[in-house]
Protein backbone atom coordinates (compact mmCIF):
# COMPACT_ATOMS: atom_id res chain seq x y z
CA UNK A 1 0.00 0.00 0.00
CA UNK A 2 0.86 3.73 -0.96
CA UNK A 3 1.91 5.87 1.99
CA UNK A 4 1.81 9.25 -0.40
CA UNK A 5 -1.85 9.09 -0.25
CA UNK A 6 -4.10 8.14 3.19
CA UNK A 7 -5.05 3.89 3.11
CA UNK A 8 -8.91 3.65 3.60
CA UNK A 9 -10.59 0.72 5.13
CA UNK A 10 -14.46 0.24 3.82
CA UNK A 11 -16.16 -2.15 6.09
CA UNK A 12 -19.53 -3.08 4.52
CA UNK A 13 -22.47 -4.48 7.30
CA UNK A 14 -24.96 -3.91 5.54
CA UNK A 15 -28.03 -1.72 5.50
CA UNK A 16 -30.59 0.33 3.06
CA UNK A 17 -27.35 1.43 1.16
CA UNK A 18 -26.10 -2.68 -0.33
CA UNK A 19 -29.79 -3.20 -0.58
CA UNK A 20 -31.88 -4.14 -3.44
CA UNK A 21 -35.65 -4.72 -4.44
CA UNK A 22 -36.98 -8.27 -5.11
CA UNK A 23 -38.99 -8.41 -8.12
CA UNK A 24 -40.85 -11.07 -6.67
CA UNK A 25 -41.73 -9.77 -3.42
CA UNK A 26 -40.73 -5.91 -3.47
CA UNK A 27 -38.93 -6.26 -0.52
CA UNK A 28 -35.44 -4.76 0.12
CA UNK A 29 -32.77 -6.97 0.95
CA UNK A 30 -28.67 -7.01 1.37
CA UNK A 31 -26.86 -8.37 -1.49
CA UNK A 32 -23.11 -8.81 -2.54
CA UNK A 33 -20.91 -5.94 -1.57
CA UNK A 34 -18.50 -6.11 -4.74
CA UNK A 35 -21.56 -5.27 -6.57
CA UNK A 36 -22.09 -2.20 -4.22
CA UNK A 37 -18.60 -0.92 -5.63
CA UNK A 38 -19.18 -1.48 -9.15
CA UNK A 39 -22.31 1.38 -8.60
CA UNK A 40 -19.56 4.23 -7.92
CA UNK A 41 -17.30 3.99 -10.43
CA UNK A 42 -16.27 7.82 -8.75
CA UNK A 43 -14.36 6.24 -5.83
CA UNK A 44 -11.15 5.78 -8.53
CA UNK A 45 -11.13 9.45 -8.45
CA UNK A 46 -10.57 10.22 -4.50
CA UNK A 47 -7.21 10.99 -3.20
CA UNK A 48 -6.86 8.11 -1.55
CA UNK A 49 -6.15 4.41 -1.22
CA UNK A 50 -9.19 2.31 -0.67
CA UNK A 51 -9.94 -1.37 0.32
CA UNK A 52 -12.71 -3.20 0.91
CA UNK A 53 -14.05 -5.60 3.26
CA UNK A 54 -17.51 -7.24 4.07
CA UNK A 55 -18.83 -8.37 7.18
CA UNK A 56 -22.10 -10.31 7.41
CA UNK A 57 -24.23 -7.82 5.55
CA UNK A 58 -27.43 -7.52 7.54
CA UNK A 59 -30.66 -4.90 7.92
CA UNK A 60 -29.51 -3.02 11.15
CA UNK A 61 -31.94 -3.79 12.80
CA UNK A 62 -30.51 -7.42 13.92
CA UNK A 63 -27.82 -5.43 14.99
CA UNK A 64 -26.38 -6.93 18.22
CA UNK A 65 -23.22 -6.36 20.73
CA UNK A 66 -21.44 -9.97 19.41
CA UNK A 67 -21.34 -7.90 15.83
CA UNK A 68 -19.63 -4.76 17.55
CA UNK A 69 -17.40 -6.82 18.60
CA UNK A 70 -16.73 -7.95 15.14
CA UNK A 71 -16.61 -4.93 13.86
CA UNK A 72 -13.97 -3.82 16.65
CA UNK A 73 -12.43 -7.22 15.97
CA UNK A 74 -11.78 -5.78 12.49
CA UNK A 75 -10.40 -2.32 12.85
CA UNK A 76 -8.02 -4.05 15.77
CA UNK A 77 -6.94 -5.99 12.97
CA UNK A 78 -6.43 -3.68 10.62
CA UNK A 79 -5.53 -0.64 12.67
CA UNK A 80 -1.52 0.13 11.70
CA UNK A 81 -2.02 -0.61 8.22
CA UNK A 82 -5.14 1.86 7.54
CA UNK A 83 -5.37 5.99 8.40
CA UNK A 84 -8.91 6.04 8.29
CA UNK A 85 -12.05 3.55 8.49
CA UNK A 86 -15.80 4.25 7.03
CA UNK A 87 -18.13 1.90 7.84
CA UNK A 88 -21.19 1.35 5.80
CA UNK A 89 -24.24 0.32 8.25
CA UNK A 90 -28.22 0.44 7.95
CA UNK A 91 -29.32 3.68 9.68
CA UNK A 92 -32.07 2.36 11.75
CA UNK A 93 -29.58 1.68 14.65
CA UNK A 94 -26.11 3.10 13.07
CA UNK A 95 -26.57 5.72 16.27
CA UNK A 96 -26.11 2.12 18.80
CA UNK A 97 -23.56 0.40 17.23
CA UNK A 98 -21.66 4.43 16.64
CA UNK A 99 -21.57 5.20 20.23
CA UNK A 100 -20.64 1.36 21.42
CA UNK A 101 -17.59 1.34 19.31
CA UNK A 102 -16.87 4.90 20.84
CA UNK A 103 -16.82 3.24 24.04
CA UNK A 104 -15.20 -0.33 23.24
CA UNK A 105 -12.87 1.29 21.04
CA UNK A 106 -9.92 3.21 24.02
CA UNK A 107 -7.15 5.94 22.94
CA UNK A 108 -8.43 5.78 19.52
CA UNK A 109 -6.55 8.21 17.02
CA UNK A 110 -8.01 7.53 13.75
CA UNK A 111 -11.10 8.62 12.16
CA UNK A 112 -13.99 5.81 11.57
CA UNK A 113 -16.66 7.38 9.97
CA UNK A 114 -20.18 5.30 9.80
CA UNK A 115 -22.58 6.22 6.95
CA UNK A 116 -25.60 4.94 5.82
CA UNK A 117 -28.34 5.61 3.19
CA UNK A 118 -31.71 6.37 2.71
CA UNK A 119 -32.22 5.00 -0.80
CA UNK A 120 -30.15 2.14 -2.51
CA UNK A 121 -27.02 2.83 -4.45
CA UNK A 122 -28.41 1.79 -7.00
CA UNK A 123 -31.64 4.13 -7.14
CA UNK A 124 -31.98 7.16 -9.39
CA UNK A 125 -32.38 10.00 -6.78
CA UNK A 126 -29.71 8.01 -3.84
CA UNK A 127 -28.15 9.85 -1.04
CA UNK A 128 -25.85 6.71 -0.82
CA UNK A 129 -22.86 8.31 -3.21
CA UNK A 130 -22.55 11.36 -1.56
CA UNK A 131 -22.96 9.95 1.71
CA UNK A 132 -20.22 7.59 0.65
CA UNK A 133 -17.97 9.72 -1.09
CA UNK A 134 -17.89 12.39 1.44
CA UNK A 135 -17.20 10.13 4.64
CA UNK A 136 -14.21 8.35 2.92
CA UNK A 137 -13.06 12.32 2.12
CA UNK A 138 -13.91 13.05 5.81
CA UNK A 139 -11.55 9.64 6.91
CA UNK A 140 -8.82 10.50 4.25
CA UNK A 141 -8.37 14.15 5.78
CA UNK A 142 -4.60 14.82 7.48
CA UNK A 143 -2.59 17.51 8.72
CA UNK A 144 1.35 17.13 9.17
CA UNK A 145 0.60 13.39 8.05
CA UNK A 146 -1.98 12.69 11.11
CA UNK A 147 -5.16 12.17 11.24
CA UNK A 148 -7.74 15.15 11.59
CA UNK A 149 -10.44 13.19 12.97
CA UNK A 150 -9.70 10.88 15.66
CA UNK A 151 -13.17 10.00 16.97
CA UNK A 152 -16.16 7.39 15.82
CA UNK A 153 -18.13 9.75 14.04
CA UNK A 154 -21.13 9.26 12.12
CA UNK A 155 -21.71 11.30 8.43
CA UNK A 156 -25.47 12.02 7.18
CA UNK A 157 -26.76 14.60 4.41
CA UNK A 158 -23.89 16.72 4.28
CA UNK A 159 -23.50 16.67 8.32
CA UNK A 160 -20.46 15.00 10.49
CA UNK A 161 -21.48 14.16 13.83
CA UNK A 162 -19.80 12.73 17.42
CA UNK A 163 -21.61 9.29 17.04
CA UNK A 164 -22.60 9.47 20.66
CA UNK A 165 -23.93 12.08 20.25
CA UNK A 166 -26.21 11.27 17.71
CA UNK A 167 -29.84 9.74 17.37
CA UNK A 168 -32.29 8.59 14.32
CA UNK A 169 -35.24 11.46 14.12
CA UNK A 170 -36.59 10.67 10.55
CA UNK A 171 -37.11 7.15 8.54
CA UNK A 172 -37.90 8.89 5.72
CA UNK A 173 -35.99 12.71 5.13
CA UNK A 174 -32.42 12.56 3.86
CA UNK A 175 -31.46 14.47 6.77
CA UNK A 176 -32.08 11.37 9.41
CA UNK A 177 -29.65 12.17 12.07
CA UNK A 178 -29.69 15.01 14.55
CA UNK A 179 -26.79 15.63 17.58
CA UNK A 180 -29.33 17.66 19.85
CA UNK A 181 -26.91 18.22 22.19
CA UNK A 182 -23.44 18.75 20.53
CA UNK A 183 -22.35 20.90 17.72
CA UNK A 184 -21.37 19.23 13.99
CA UNK A 185 -18.01 18.54 13.61
CA UNK A 186 -18.28 19.22 9.87
CA UNK A 187 -20.59 20.23 7.22
CA UNK A 188 -20.11 19.58 3.70
CA UNK A 189 -20.86 22.53 1.14
CA UNK A 190 -19.12 24.03 -1.66
CA UNK A 191 -16.04 23.12 1.00
CA UNK A 192 -15.90 20.81 3.78
CA UNK A 193 -16.15 22.84 6.93
CA UNK A 194 -14.51 21.05 10.16
CA UNK A 195 -15.30 23.02 13.30
CA UNK A 196 -11.70 21.92 15.04
CA UNK A 197 -12.67 23.27 18.17
CA UNK A 198 -15.31 20.69 18.84
CA UNK A 199 -13.42 17.55 17.49
CA UNK A 200 -12.57 15.00 20.81
CA UNK A 201 -8.67 14.85 21.71
CA UNK A 202 -7.83 11.54 22.72
CA UNK A 203 -5.31 10.09 25.03
CA UNK A 204 -2.29 10.02 22.24
CA UNK A 205 0.54 8.68 24.21
CA UNK A 206 -1.76 5.42 25.08
CA UNK A 207 -1.92 2.84 22.33
CA UNK A 208 -5.69 1.61 21.02
CA UNK A 209 -7.23 -0.62 23.73
CA UNK A 210 -10.36 -2.48 22.56
CA UNK A 211 -12.43 -3.54 25.22
CA UNK A 212 -14.76 -6.78 24.30
CA UNK A 213 -16.85 -7.29 27.06
CA UNK A 214 -20.06 -5.82 27.03
CA UNK A 215 -22.99 -6.68 29.73
CA UNK A 216 -26.14 -6.92 28.10
CA UNK A 217 -28.40 -7.62 31.55
CA UNK A 218 -30.48 -3.82 31.41
CA UNK A 219 -33.20 -2.40 31.16
CA UNK A 220 -35.09 0.67 29.73
CA UNK A 221 -38.03 1.81 30.96
CA UNK A 222 -39.85 5.00 28.82
CA UNK A 223 -42.07 6.55 31.50
CA UNK A 224 -45.44 7.34 30.99
CA UNK A 225 -48.62 8.85 33.08
CA UNK A 226 -50.45 5.84 33.96
CA UNK A 227 -47.19 3.49 34.25
CA UNK A 228 -48.39 0.50 36.29
CA UNK A 229 -46.25 -1.07 39.23
CA UNK A 230 -47.10 -4.53 38.04
CA UNK A 231 -44.95 -3.61 34.75
CA UNK A 232 -41.98 -2.01 36.53
CA UNK A 233 -41.45 -4.73 39.42
CA UNK A 234 -41.68 -7.35 36.68
CA UNK A 235 -38.76 -5.56 34.94
CA UNK A 236 -37.05 -5.13 38.09
CA UNK A 237 -37.94 -8.94 39.28
CA UNK A 238 -35.49 -10.11 36.32
CA UNK A 239 -32.47 -12.14 38.24
CA UNK A 240 -29.90 -11.26 35.55
CA UNK A 241 -30.69 -7.58 35.97
CA UNK A 242 -28.00 -5.45 36.77
CA UNK A 243 -28.98 -2.01 35.79
CA UNK A 244 -32.01 -0.23 34.17
CA UNK A 245 -31.87 3.52 32.49
CA UNK A 246 -35.30 5.43 32.96
CA UNK A 247 -36.17 7.79 30.14
CA UNK A 248 -37.82 10.60 32.84
CA UNK A 249 -40.14 13.61 31.82
CA UNK A 250 -37.78 16.96 30.83
CA UNK A 251 -35.06 17.61 33.22
CA UNK A 252 -35.48 14.46 34.69
CA UNK A 253 -38.39 14.24 36.57
CA UNK A 254 -40.52 11.40 37.41
CA UNK A 255 -44.18 10.92 39.38
CA UNK A 256 -43.44 10.96 43.14
CA UNK A 257 -45.31 7.88 43.95
CA UNK A 258 -44.14 6.22 46.86
CA UNK A 259 -44.19 2.89 44.86
CA UNK A 260 -41.87 4.05 42.44
CA UNK A 261 -39.42 5.67 44.62
CA UNK A 262 -39.45 2.97 47.14
CA UNK A 263 -38.96 0.28 44.58
CA UNK A 264 -35.91 2.36 43.22
CA UNK A 265 -34.62 2.35 46.57
CA UNK A 266 -34.61 -1.00 47.36
CA UNK A 267 -32.82 -2.16 44.06
CA UNK A 268 -30.42 0.73 44.60
CA UNK A 269 -29.69 -0.71 47.84
CA UNK A 270 -29.76 -4.04 46.59
CA UNK A 271 -26.91 -3.02 43.84
CA UNK A 272 -28.86 -2.39 40.72
CA UNK A 273 -27.62 0.69 39.36
CA UNK A 274 -30.50 3.13 38.17
CA UNK A 275 -29.70 5.74 35.33
CA UNK A 276 -31.87 8.85 34.78
CA UNK A 277 -31.82 9.77 31.56
CA UNK A 278 -34.56 12.34 29.76
CA UNK A 279 -36.88 11.74 26.94
CA UNK A 280 -37.00 15.03 25.38
CA UNK A 281 -34.86 15.08 22.57
CA UNK A 282 -32.05 18.23 23.70
CA UNK A 283 -31.22 19.07 27.21
CA UNK A 284 -30.41 17.88 30.18
CA UNK A 285 -31.40 15.55 33.10
CA UNK A 286 -31.18 18.09 36.04
CA UNK A 287 -32.17 15.94 39.19
CA UNK A 288 -32.97 18.18 42.18
CA UNK A 289 -33.94 20.99 39.95
CA UNK A 290 -37.71 20.36 40.60
CA UNK A 291 -39.30 18.33 43.38
CA UNK A 292 -40.18 15.51 41.03
CA UNK A 293 -36.49 14.47 40.89
CA UNK A 294 -35.11 15.31 43.63
CA UNK A 295 -35.70 12.12 45.59
CA UNK A 296 -33.77 10.31 42.62
CA UNK A 297 -30.83 12.48 43.63
CA UNK A 298 -31.28 11.65 47.43
CA UNK A 299 -31.62 8.16 46.60
CA UNK A 300 -28.39 7.33 44.48
CA UNK A 301 -30.05 6.96 40.82
CA UNK A 302 -27.21 7.99 38.81
CA UNK A 303 -27.87 10.99 36.24
CA UNK A 304 -27.10 10.72 32.83
CA UNK A 305 -27.00 14.51 32.15
CA UNK A 306 -27.60 15.59 28.27
CA UNK A 307 -26.49 11.70 27.46
CA UNK A 308 -28.87 10.19 24.24
CA UNK A 309 -30.33 7.24 24.81
CA UNK A 310 -27.97 5.13 22.23
CA UNK A 311 -25.20 6.04 23.93
CA UNK A 312 -26.76 5.33 27.33
CA UNK A 313 -27.69 1.81 26.55
CA UNK A 314 -24.02 1.29 25.15
CA UNK A 315 -22.16 3.46 27.86
CA UNK A 316 -24.09 1.17 30.92
CA UNK A 317 -23.14 -2.39 28.65
CA UNK A 318 -19.74 -1.10 28.25
CA UNK A 319 -19.19 -0.28 32.33
CA UNK A 320 -20.96 -3.37 33.15
CA UNK A 321 -18.66 -5.24 31.33
CA UNK A 322 -15.23 -3.67 32.72
CA UNK A 323 -15.54 -4.77 36.58
CA UNK A 324 -16.04 -1.59 38.26
CA UNK A 325 -16.04 -1.03 41.79
CA UNK A 326 -19.83 -0.36 42.47
CA UNK A 327 -19.19 2.85 44.48
CA UNK A 328 -17.01 4.09 41.70
CA UNK A 329 -19.91 3.27 38.78
CA UNK A 330 -21.86 6.47 38.94
CA UNK A 331 -18.76 8.93 39.37
CA UNK A 332 -17.38 6.73 36.38
CA UNK A 333 -21.11 7.31 34.42
CA UNK A 334 -21.33 10.80 35.23
CA UNK A 335 -18.59 12.00 33.65
CA UNK A 336 -17.94 12.24 29.95
CA UNK A 337 -15.17 9.10 28.40
CA UNK A 338 -15.36 9.39 25.06
CA UNK A 339 -17.31 12.92 24.78
CA UNK A 340 -21.20 11.08 25.06
CA UNK A 341 -22.00 13.79 27.84
CA UNK A 342 -21.69 17.16 28.76
CA UNK A 343 -20.06 17.97 32.02
CA UNK A 344 -21.78 20.39 34.09
N1 LIG B 1 -33.58 -1.12 7.77
C1 LIG B 1 -32.39 -0.49 7.25
C2 LIG B 1 -31.25 -0.80 8.20
O1 LIG B 1 -31.10 -0.15 9.21
C3 LIG B 1 -32.57 0.96 7.08
C4 LIG B 1 -31.38 1.70 6.53
O2 LIG B 1 -30.38 1.17 6.18
O3 LIG B 1 -31.47 2.93 6.41
O4 LIG B 1 -30.48 -1.71 7.96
Amino acid sequence: MSHSKPNILLIYTGGTIGMIKDFKTGVLKAFDFKTLLDKIPELQLLDCNIETVSNKPIDSSNMSPEYWVEIAELIEGNYDRFDGFVVLHGSDTMSYTASALSFMLENLTKPIVFTGSQLPIGDLRTDAKENLITSIQVASLQKDSEPVIKEVCLYFEYKLYRGNRTTKINAEHFQAFASPNYTDLAESGVHLKVNKKYLFKPNDKQPLKVHKNLDNNIALIKLFPGITKGVVESIFNNPNLKAVIIETYGAGNCTTESWFIKLLEKNITNGIHVVNITQCSGGSVMMGHYETSNRLKEIGVISGKDITTEAAVCKLMYLLGQDILSEKFKSLYEMPLRGELTQN
